[in-house]
């Protein structure tokens, strides 16, 4: 079959390649090959996975661990005088939910709660709501969870304790921007202390619930900024010194509230709400070593978080940061986005997709509606889509669960980065760091690369030596120690690419003079960094190196908008021709052509290799979508990995893919992007893809029994010829997944 790879070898062997290009459908031809000429070369080398897991018996694992579908109706205060309690736990029961969320909250009582300042919701009228959906739910054996809500409250409460307000800097109470009756409580205070624990506490004298959870807390993706009486004596928010304290005081309450859960019962917990991928609030290392369930609330896309793996990306956070304990995505059913409505459904072909990420990213389902105004909702579309995506995965839970990514990349998340570095002059940091992350996002699925996330406090030996490389895309925030498990990884064979000002500021923000990789890298920094007004630079290519395979007719490629100037290197590879003037075309040229600032600094030590680019490439990509830039980042990859792969997956088409390791045997996973809407807004329509040619080496007397189609619900033959096992899947609609059973 034509596919990338063949076709560009064919057209190397035999055609020039515009021949080529008017003989061949175009639809095959990557965006790569704007670079004209040909990648030479074979498909990657295929390595053995690794020996099989010992199996484990589902029995021993804590409760939560096997659970794979979750349900929530978010409940309103209008809801106990309208949903229909009966239809809403028939619904979650019928479609598989194995556990419901029940409102308890803390903004507006669902019980008659006699803690002070726990309101009464208007339509409660003295009914014990939340102990009929808890007894609707326990009588058809889905367990619950018991859902609060601290983050905001009523003035009554204000008046009594003013010192449970968050407060701006002039000292003025913070209210919720859409009600302003309510304020926001900070967290610092006693009203995390003494309000929270006297609610879990009268729910626990009150019911029969099996964990507990917090809404709106703690923030996602950005840290509070308060002014009350405490967090005035705290060091400034957006620092490294306020976000120690505030993941200390995370931990401080998550333990206290954990500690009150098991008050009844030990094999009771809590947690908390969490999300914002890489951004996410608390250390994700810290947290991880405490929460037994992440709740990522990442509900759906939004306008300037526009990328349709926005699942997936959160999926890979959690694997990093959970080490196989429980994580589950939130799923909205309803109309997620910059523009919301929080009752009606969305488009199914979104919703599905969202769903399809959690599961190939490795997370539980957990599907997500707001009101049941009418019974059970004015809009009920969402339902069956909802209740047979359930029942569908039901049937393969054995094959859906992973034990372990097949992976030969780690791609460094800096979470410090990622909420505290300031980004160049000009650039709002935030979103400097989000188009940095899905630049290299990007890459590495156009690549069809399989990867991991590895979290910057992560980077012990044991941990990341199953990578063949790591990828560091401006992981500016670096501590000393930090980049000494680096180089012991370097030491130990690995091999790492690095961009821009990674290691230019240390754990605390402190810029240093030099980059701390330097020695490893053999870089030396010339300035601060040159940022791009009107045209940016460009690298010229100075000699032939493999991550140059398939440029030709060209003396430059493009470069990044920004770069950290170097001291120049021997035999250097790039060279930077500096930017110039874009407006008026007549000065569009460069006054100096050529100089000896290298665009890239290549080294091998024994069997690593090592590549920096000053320049900000891969975001520098994901602004432009330059296919030279694609071409030399997946270039420089695959020279890293000695184009070494554990699964190989060939056939047209953009595609996100996964690779696990499960209980019966290997999932391949792919999620099938190729969409006008895989940038932007929703999918409303599936574009299904050709053959999906599947290669991977199992370990050494590991037999196949059978390849399943878990979606399109049949088998594919398959080939194992020494321990390489070969089949093809014959078409991907919006998601796939191959399950092979060994035995
Ligand atoms: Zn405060």
């Amino acid at each position: 079959m034509l596919n990338r790879r063949n076709f560009l070898k064919t057209s190397a062997a035999s055609l020039p390649l515009a021949a080529a290009i008017q003989t061949f459908n175009p639809a095959s031809i990557s965006a790569e090959t704007i670079a004209v000429g040909a990648r030479s070369g074979t498909d990657p080398k295929l390595i053995p996975l690794p020996a099989r897991l010992a199996p484990v018996d589902p029995s021993s694992l804590p409760w939560q661990q096997n659970i794979r579908r979750v349900g929530q109706s978010n409940m309103t205060e209008h809801d106990p005088a309208v949903m229909n309690i009966e239809e809403w736990a028939d619904y979650w029961h019928s479609a598989g939910a194995d556990i419901v969320f029940i409102s308890v909250t803390g903004i507006l009582a669902f019980y008659p709660s006699k803690v002070p300042f726990h309101r009464h919701g208007k339509f409660l009228n003295g009914r014990d709501f939340f102990g009929e959906c808890v007894a609707a739910a326990r009588k058809r054996g889905m367990r619950v969870v018991a859902r609060m809500s601290p983050d905001l409250n009523w003035g009554d409460a204000l008046d009594a304790h003013p010192e449970w307000a968050m407060r701006d800097a002039n000292g003025s109470v913070l209210l919720s921007p859409e009600e302003s009756r309510l304020f926001r409580t900070c967290m610092f205070t006693s009203y995390m202390d003494d309000y929270v624990p006297a609610i879990m506490r009268e729910i626990n004298s009150l019911y029969h619930v099996d964990c507990f959870y917090t809404n709106g807390w703690p923030p996602i993706g950005s840290l509070p900024n308060c002014h009350c009486g405490i967090c005035s004596k705290l060091p400034p928010s957006n620092t490294t010194a306020y976000w120690r304290a505030f993941n200390d005081r995370v931990l401080e309450l998550w333990h206290k509230y954990d500690a009150i859960a098991k008050e009844k019962k030990s094999d009771s917990f809590f947690f908390a709400n969490l999300g914002g991928n890489v951004r996410c609030g608390p250390n994700l290392d810290r947290l991880g070593k405490t929460a037994v369930w992440f709740q990522a609330d990442n509900q759906g896309r939004t306008s300037d978080d526009p990328a349709v793996w926005g699942c997936s990306l959160q999926g890979r956070v959690c694997s990093a940061m959970m080490d196989g304990k429980f994580a589950a995505n939130v799923s909205a059913a309803y109309s997620t986005g910059t523009v919301r409505w929080r009752n009606a459904s969305k488009n199914p072909a979104e919703a599905r997709m969202w769903l399809n990420e959690t599961l190939a990213s490795g997370m539980a389902l957990y599907y997500h509606f707001i009101g049941s105004e009418a019974g059970f909702g004015e809009d009920r579309r969402w339902q069956k889509l909802g209740s047979d995506y359930f029942q569908w995965a039901k049937k393969h839970d054995a094959h859906l669960k992973p034990r372990r990514s097949l992976a030969n990349i780690g791609v460094v998340m800096g979470q410090s980065t990622q909420l505290l570095y300031p980004a160049p002059a000009g650039a709002h940091a935030h979103d400097y760091m989000r188009e940095t992350t899905h630049g290299i996002y990007a890459t590495l699925l156009n690549g069809r690369f399989a990867f991991d996330f590895v979290h910057e406090d992560r980077l012990d030996l044991e941990r990341i030596s199953k990578y063949r490389a790591l990828l560091l895309p401006n992981i500016a925030m670096l501590s000393d120690r930090q980049c000494q498990q680096i180089r012991d990884y370097v030491r130990s064979g690995g091999s790492i690419m690095a961009s821009f000002e990674t290691g230019l500021y240390d754990e605390n923000l402190q810029r240093r003079e030099e980059f701390a990789l330097a020695d490893l890298l053999g870089i030396s920094k010339a300035g601060d960094v040159i940022g791009t007004n009107g045209n940016a630079y460009y690298d010229r290519i100075e000699r032939s190196h493999p991550i140059l395979d398939g440029f030709s007719n060209t003396n430059w490629l493009p470069g990044g908008q920004n770069r950290v100037p170097l001291k120049s290197v021997p035999d250097p590879v790039l060279t930077v021709v500096p930017g110039f003037v874009q407006y008026p075309p007549e000065l569009a040229y460069p006054p100096a052509s050529h100089t000896d600032e290298p665009a890239v600094v290549l080294r091998e030590l024994g069997s690593s290799r090592l590549a920096y680019f000053p320049g900000d490439i891969e975001r520098t990509f994901w602004l432009t979508g330059h296919g030279d830039l694609l071409r030399l980042l997946h270039n420089t990859i695959r020279w890293l990995t000695q184009d070494e792969a554990m699964t190989h997956v060939d056939g047209d088409g953009f595609l996100e893919l996964f690779a696990w390791e499960t209980t019966p045997g290997y999932a391949i996973h792919l999620l099938n992007y190729t969409n006008p809407n895989a940038h932007h807004g929703w999918l409303s329509a599936v574009y299904s893809l050709g053959p999906q040619n599947v290669s991977m080496t199992l370990p050494l007397g590991v037999k196949v029994k059978a390849v399943d189609l878990l979606r399109s619900g049949r088998t594919t033959p398959f080939r194992l010829e020494d321990s390489v096992l070969r089949f093809t899947i014959p078409r991907v609609d919006d998601y796939e997944v191959a399950a092979v059973t060994v035995g």
